[in-house]
Formats: C-alpha cells, sequence, structure tokens
C-alpha cells in the first residue's frame, strides 16, 4: 500500500469530505444543490467500477473542542459532533440512493434505529456488493477526527488511496488565501507533511497514514468535477506519500 498505484488501477477507495463542503454558499448545515452535486461526482465515480467508502466530517453543525468553552465539556461536545456526522453520513445516503446507487450507513457508535454498527467483515461485504459505505461517528471515541477516522477505515479496508477532498486544490507551503506567495506542493512526504505542519490533516491522522504507508491525494471537493478527474489521473492535486 505504501506506493501510490496510478489511478486507472485504484479498486477501492477512501473519499474524505468535511463537513463544512456540505454546507455550500450557507453558513450551516446542508445545501440541497451542493449535496446534489457532491454525491452525483461519487456515482460517476462508483460508475466507473471502483468501490468507494466515504468519511464524512461534522463541522457543519459543530465541532466538540468548540463547544468544549462552554458548559458542554468536552467529551460531550465530540459526542454531539460525532451524532452529527452521521446526520450528514444519512443526508449523503439518501442521496446516492436518490441518484440510484445503492449505500449503507455503518456507525462507530450504536444508534440501531438509523443505521448498522460498523463491522469490518460488514463493510467488507457490502463493498464488495457495489455498496457505497458511509462511515459515520468517526471513530466513536472523543478527542479524535474524521481525518484520523478516514486514515483508520483506509486502513482497515485496505484503500488503495485516501481521496481528502478539501476546499484548497492541493496542499501549500502556506495558506493560499493569506499569502499570496504559496505554492502548491505536487508530491510531499508524510514525514514531511508532518514535520512542517502543512495542514494536511492533524497530526494523529498523517501519523496513522505515515507508519500504515497510506497514500493521500488532496484535492478541492469544491471545483466541480474535480472528484472524477482525480479518479481519472487528471485535474490539480497533492499527492501526500513516501
Ligand atoms: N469527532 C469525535 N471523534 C471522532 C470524529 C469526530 O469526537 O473520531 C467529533 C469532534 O467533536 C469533531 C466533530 O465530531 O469536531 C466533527 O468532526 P470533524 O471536526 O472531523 O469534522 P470536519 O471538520 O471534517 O467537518
Amino acid at each position: 500500500m505504501s506506493e501510490l498505484k496510478p489511478p486507472s488501477e485504484w479498486r477501492r477507495l477512501l473519499l474524505k469530505v468535511s463537513g463544512e463542503a456540505l454546507m455550500g454558499d450557507s453558513a450551516f448545515g446542508i445545501s440541497q444543490p451542493t449535496l446534489q452535486r457532491i454525491s452525483s461526482e461519487i456515482v460517476a465515480v462508483v460508475n466507473s467500477g471502483r468501490e468507494v467508502g466515504l468519511v464524512i466530517g461534522g463541522g457543519n453543525f459543530l465541532r466538540g473542542a468548540n463547544l468544549a468553552l462552554t458548559a458542554v465539556d468536552r467529551v460531550a461536545g465530540d459526542q454531539m459532533g460525532m451524532l452529527a456526522t452521521v446526520m450528514n453520513a444519512v443526508a449523503v445516503a439518501a442521496q446516492l440512493r436518490a441518484l440510484g446507487t445503492e449505500a449503507v450507513v455503518l456507525s462507530a457508535i450504536d444508534v440501531p434505529v438509523i443505521c448498522d454498527r460498523f463491522t469490518h467483515r460488514g463493510a467488507i461485504q457490502h463493498m464488495a456488493e457495489g455498496r457505497v459505505v458511509l462511515f459515520a461517528a468517526g471513530t466513536g471515541h472523543p478527542f479524535f477526527t474524521t481525518d484520523t477516522a478516514a486514515v483508520l477505515r483506509a486502513v482497515e479496508m485496505e484503500c488503495d488511496v485516501l481521496l481528502k477532498g478539501t476546499q484548497v486544490d492541493g496542499v501549500y507551503t502556506a495558506d493560499p488565501n493569506r499569502d499570496p506567495t504559496a505554492t502548491r506542493y505536487d508530491r510531499v512526504g508524510h514525514q514531511e507533511a508532518l514535520s512542517k505542519n502543512l495542514g494536511v490533516m492533524d497530526a494523529a491522522a498523517i501519523a496513522l497514514a505515515r507508519d500504515n504507508g497510506l497514500p493521500i491525494v488532496v484535492f478541492s471537493i469544491q471545483d466541480t468535477g474535480a472528484l472524477p478527474k482525480v479518479v481519472r489521473g487528471e485535474g490539480t492535486s497533492t499527492i501526500v506519500a513516501d
């Protein structure tokens, strides 16, 4: 898994989308046109013959660390954050089904009325049967992020690559929205991304990817069509791999 295969050889992939990506132009929650656009791009990837897993964040509803400043303690805040990711997963799964693609939500915490609990064998079976698997509730533990959950699931599911859809089209030397001299890396090692604090993902997530040789491709989920392009080996992105 340590070498990034050419995109035509990606058989199973894990897509991470932040909750914020679902907001579109709204300040909170889910924008229907954005939900529909991202879902149809996922459908295009499924129709190209890949097995697709999906981890969605919850930042469009809330982040536990922000709530921890109030009367809600960090653990309670993170539990609420995990529930926010379940809401997003339920929304994307429903939209995928409406577009004619089978999808199933598997949660790291028990929410039995809404979805099944994540098990490795269950997830493998769903993917092999052609369903998009939405891994909800992150790792199921507070003090983690959905980035770490995405790396964990990608490694567990033996995905060929983790595709991280962000607000910018790759990893930059500095924040391109603040520093006009910032330049984009075509490729950067896990260790370099970690030691230079390049903001690809949180440190726990990158370290887990590094230790398990998981390649990550960072691209902009904001750009219409960027996801299917990345899967065709086109467009702009940064490869994070050693
Ligand atoms: N969260 C958690 N454990 C996990 C994943 C997520 O406690 O394994 C909580 C945490 O409060 C986090 C929130 O869920 O702030 C939403 O996830 P995240 O911030 O990763 O979402 P994103 O920024 O990708 O939208």
